[in-house]
């Protein structure tokens, strides 16, 4: 997959996305999508041929299990399975049913990042109560080397973000090495749940890695969606040998292929459940929001 990506910006795309080049992101997507979706099937036969139903229309949509402010106020509740959500995207970012763990998906691969800091791939019949995912089409890449930390990351995406226009929704990979990533993940819970920043205070788990070869999988939300999830980048990571991951706090990158895919369809799956319909939504979350996302 990481091949498929590079390919294809070494051809048409390595000139799009120097981050510079006002206004490139509308003819990027539209004269990328065939050509990823064509890549990306014959990719998908032989990996995710069982899983994955992909239309045109749909690779270019980011799916949203839930809201993060419904996750926030002790939603752990599994909506959707991980063989539904698969349907939806090949990468992605979310938790799991009790709040068991931090999701990253990537190249169709969805894995669970605990909180006793190992990895696994759970069984699709798994349930999962808030993600975000999408296909990737890759609508431009660009080399990174020797960024600091998690802010110079950011400023990079955002000066992306920046030139092809901030009001979208992108996803972004970050395939590399990194000089270090600090991660987080979190135990699962009992019902009755309480809210996720009380969870956090407790049972919340940190891992300090070096010098690991991994991929970042990064979600941007425009400013307007501040209500129903994290308005810019949340960040999660799993190693390359599947073995490290979680939601990234900080990092630093060494070496790495940076890849944009600008995206400008979104779609909500709310969950049936009492629980989520009995949530109050009229009280403004974000200082919630900020301490689970940055712990601070
Ligand atoms: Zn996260």
């Amino acid at each position: 997959m990481g091949t498929t990506i590079n390919k294809l910006s070494k051809t048409a795309l390595a000139a799009v996305f120097a981050c510079a080049l006002a206004g490139c992101g509308q003819v990027a997507s539209s004269e990328t999508t065939s050509t990823s979706s064509a890549a990306e099937s014959s990719q998908s036969a032989s990996t995710q041929a069982a899983t994955v139903q992909e239309t045109p229309s749909n690779r270019e949509t980011i799916s949203q299990v839930a809201l993060l402010q419904s996750l926030l106020q002790g939603d752990y509740y599994g909506s959707i399975s991980i063989g539904d959500l698969k349907k939806h995207g090949d990468i992605g970012i979310g938790t799991f049913d009790k709040l068991n763990g931090e999701l990253i998906m990537v190249d169709g691969v969805l894995y669970r990042a605990k909180g006793d800091g190992t990895v696994e791939v759970p069984a699709d019949s798994e349930t999962i109560p808030f993600s975000n995912v999408t296909f990737f089409d890759a609508d431009g890449t660009q080399s990174v080397e020797g960024v600091e930390s998690f802010k110079a990351l950011e400023e990079i995406l955002n000066a992306c973000v920046a030139e092809l226009g901030p009001n979208r929704f992108y996803f972004a990979r970050v395939d590399g090495t990194f000089s270090k990533v600090n991660v987080r993940s979190e135990y699962a819970q009992e019902e009755p749940y309480k809210p996720l920043v009380e969870v956090l205070e407790t049972d919340q788990t940190f891992f300090d890695y070096e010098n690991v070869e991994g991929t970042v999988v990064a979600l941007y939300c425009p400013d307007y969606m501040k209500e129903l999830n994290n308005a810019g980048w949340h960040l999660h990571f799993v190693s390359k040998d599947g073995t490290m991951g979680g939601h990234v706090l900080d990092l630093a990158v060494d070496k790495a292929e940076l890849a944009l895919d600008a995206t400008d369809n979104f779609e909500m799956m709310l969950p049936d459940e009492d629980f989520f319909d009995g949530i109050d939504f009229t009280k403004d979350r974000s200082e919630e929001v900020k301490k689970a996302e940055t712990n601070e």
